[in-house]
């Protein structure tokens, strides 16, 4: 049994959508598909939810919504008359998009939710007839049905766990559910969604609550490339990964798929697999708990800019107990996220995002570091990438750290500083973000293609 789930640009129109009708034709465990609100056509299109946000700050606002919501309903029309769909499906669709306007403004933390959440929605409800009108037992499914109950936290939905036991009874039978994505219910029947790009999220959660045996996520490309393709030209697409490496290479700027989406399908040791459906043949890449052959120590090469560090260094720093916590815990009292923390005997470095760390809160963590903890040098240091080496199987090979640092040398890029944990999946080195694309580059060229 397989849940399937489709991102919005394979939805996006009547031709989109007769791809994967052909591809849920192809094979019948596919038994669950969950799917995205229509997403853009080409670059400059608008995706539906994007449109709905819009829709939603004219009604707050108590603005003109009317080319707000022709608009939506003419991004459905089309795909419906497209399809040649009954025009019930059309009054069904028109009616929840203009029913939106009449929701309780005041106290009201989840009208946001179910404005966005209405793109999917009402594209489940589009796929569903569509698959009816080509002859396969498809049924709309509300996440309400499905059990997909969440806690009331808008726009930052957690499952709660008790659904596992509701989405595990939709074993049964034979039908295809089609289950918008995205959105929850909370315990008092409000619509809640995950954050943006939360579809990634239901399909995850489905497959582990209905304990099947793949996820597959289908977007529009050739599964997770060894390197971002806008920076190597034509890197490989990865055939497999564990999840530790997605992680990685997720946290360092791949981000086909949801973060968030990774842990549902973990946890339940399901497999998962990227494909796309514009090219259904390819096999993607498969992500799952172990390789299923050996590979090469290194998968792929990501990279992250907008890093600042904290530099910090104190004679005799290293003999100081408490010296570590007290900086953390300004950092705490700040509310700051830290990312990594390379150390010298007398030297700390802080490294965070630059997001994390606003005028206010560098100016109390300065004095605090100089009138407190008496540190002898400080600086602050900005415009800082991460370049991430990822691979699980690192550490059965020596001689990897050395082929990096090689290549990096050999183009004269400085490495500021080197992390490594001790689980060995990845080497991370911070480098000045001037050099980032030159250093993704050179290891990929080192790594993959020498
Ligand atoms: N439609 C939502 C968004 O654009 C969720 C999704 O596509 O996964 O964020």
């Amino acid at each position: 049994m397989k849940v399937t789930k489709f991102g919005g640009s394979s939805l996006a129109s009547a031709e989109q959508l007769t791809k994967v009708l052909n591809i849920i034709k192809e094979d019948t465990e596919r038994r669950f598909v969950v799917v995205s609100a229509p997403g853009k056509r080409e670059t400059s299109d608008t995706k539906v939810t994007d449109a709905l946000i819009q829709y939603y700050e004219h009604y707050i606002n108590k603005q003109d919504t009317s080319a707000d919501k022709s608009w939506i309903i003419q991004r459905y029309q089309d795909i419906i008359e497209e399809l040649n769909l009954d025009n019930a499906i059309l009054t069904t669709i028109s009616e929840a998009i203009e029913q939106l306007e009449t929701l309780p403004i005041e106290d009201n933390p989840y009208l946001y939710d179910s404005f966005l959440a209405a793109g999917e929605d009402n594209n489940a409800k589009l796929v569903a007839a569509f698959f009816q009108k080509n002859q396969l037992n498809a049924t709309y499914l509300h996440p309400k049905k499905a059990g997909l109950m969440v806690s009331k936290e808008p726009g930052n939905a957690r499952l709660l766990p008790t659904s596992y036991d509701l989405i595990k009874k939709l074993r049964q039978g034979n039908q295809i559910y089609i289950i918008p994505g995205f959105f929850g219910v909370t315990e008092d029947d409000h619509i809640c969604t995950f954050s943006r790009g939360g579809s990634d999220i239901t399909g995850s959660i489905i497959a582990a609550g209905v304990e099947a045996d793949l996820y597959e996520n289908f977007t529009d490309v050739d599964g997770i490339f060894a390197a971002h393709p806008g920076i190597v030209h034509e890197p490989h697409s990865i055939s497999e990964l564990t999840y530790k490496e997605m992680r990685e290479l997720a946290y360092a700027g791949f981000t086909v798929l949801h973060d968030e989406a990774l842990i549902p399908a973990y946890r339940a040791k399901i497999p998962l697999v990227i494909k796309n459906t514009n090219n259904p043949s390819h096999p993607g890449t498969k992500i799952s708990l172990e390789h299923s052959r050996s590979q090469t120590p290194v998968v792929g090469i990501a990279g992250d800019d907008k890093f600042v560090s904290i530099n910090i260094s104190k004679y005799l720093m290293n003999r100081e107990i408490g010296f570590g916590r007290k900086v953390l815990q300004i950092l705490e009292e700040l509310n700051i996220r830290w990312e990594h923390i390379p150390t010298g005997i007398d030297d700390m470095s802080i490294i965070l995002r630059e997001k994390e760390l606003s005028g206010i809160k560098e100016a109390k963590i300065v004095s605090f570091l100089k009138n407190e903890l008496d540190v002898d040098y400080l600086e602050i240091e900005r415009d800082l990438s991460i370049i991430m080496v990822v691979g699980e199987n690192m550490k059965n090979h020596v001689g990897i750290m050395s082929t990096a640092t090689k290549a990096l040398a050999e183009n004269h890029i400085n490495i500021e500083m080197i992390s490594q944990g001790s689980s060995e999946v990845s080497i991370l080195f911070v480098i000045k973000s001037q050099e980032e694309k030159e250093a993704i580059r050179v290891l990929y060229q080192s790594f993959f293609t020498n």
